[in-house]
């Protein structure tokens, strides 16, 4: 065993999520599969099990206490590096389905390993979130965006947004000054189709706070949106 499983199961469990022998082994292998990879090629720097069970396994899960992820929801991880939070929430709900997307190929090649080394499967997509965010197969269909850890709300809203469906979510998962953040992206979120629904804060034990930020898509993205990397970095959305 490389990962504190009880510990992890019960992080798991203060987030609703009740994770079964299958999952637990499967996060195991994860983790192993993780801090050995991350000796070839840089992907965390958290690598001990501990560390790896709080700070990327409990954290990625704690989606599932505060939105409402429905049976057989399409979800999209958007700059997702080594698989957070989207390949661990495959593995507590196998019915997602996920793509992972990022512009590292080499992050997905490790990826691929894990996938299938644990029996899963998922769409790998290699490109940039706002080249793809472009491309009619993966405008505005997807139930959910996820990211952590990418790029300040802001610019992020106009990564992640546009592959949001109507009514669907984008979640974006910060640790502290999320407000700070919120209020500089109110209006590119406004324009960009969609509305904030709720901030949720909370403590993942010693690693301090987090936040989870759900928008919710209330109208179409225009068609400009997502810009080119470097007009999107130049001239953000005010
Ligand atoms: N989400 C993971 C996590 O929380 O551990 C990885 C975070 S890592 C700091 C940021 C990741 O986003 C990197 O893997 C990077 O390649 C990817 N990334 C950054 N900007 C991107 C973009 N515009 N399109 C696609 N991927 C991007």
């Amino acid at each position: 065993m490389f990962i504190p499983l009880e510990k992890l199961k019960e992080y798991a469990l203060n987030f609703g999520v009740l994770l079964d022998d299958t999952a637990l082994e499967r996060f195991d292998t994860y983790g192993r599969l993780l801090a050995e990879w991350n000796e070839k090629i840089n992907l965390t720097a958290i690598t001990d099990p501990e560390g790896i069970a709080l700070k990327h396994f409990a954290d990625s899960l704690s989606v599932l206490k505060y939105c409402e992820i429905g049976e057989g929801a399409s979800l999209i991880d958007v700059g997702t590096g080594a698989g957070f939070p989207g390949l661990a929430l495959l593995i507590a709900r196998p019915d997602i389905k996920l793509t992972l997307l990022d512009s590292t190929k080499k992050k997905l090649t490790v990826i691929e390993d894990i996938l299938s080394n644990i029996g899963l499967s998922a769409e790998l997509l290699h490109s940039r979130a706002e080249e793809a965010g472009q491309k009619e197969e993966y405008r505005e269909k997807f139930d959910f965006a996820t990211a952590r850890a990418v790029a300040n709300l802001r610019e992020l809203s106009e990564y992640c947004l546009p592959f949001v469906k109507k009514s669907g979510s984008f979640i974006s998962m910060k640790a502290a000054k999320a407000d700070e953040e919120i209020s500089g992206a109110k209006k590119a979120i406004a324009v960009l189709g969609g509305k904030i629904e709720k901030a949720e804060s909370f403590v993942l034990g010693e690693a301090g706070e987090r936040n989870i930020i759900m928008i919710k898509k209330v109208s179409s993205t225009p068609g400009k949106y997502p810009r080119p990397s470097a007009k999107i970095a130049k001239n953000p959305l005010e």
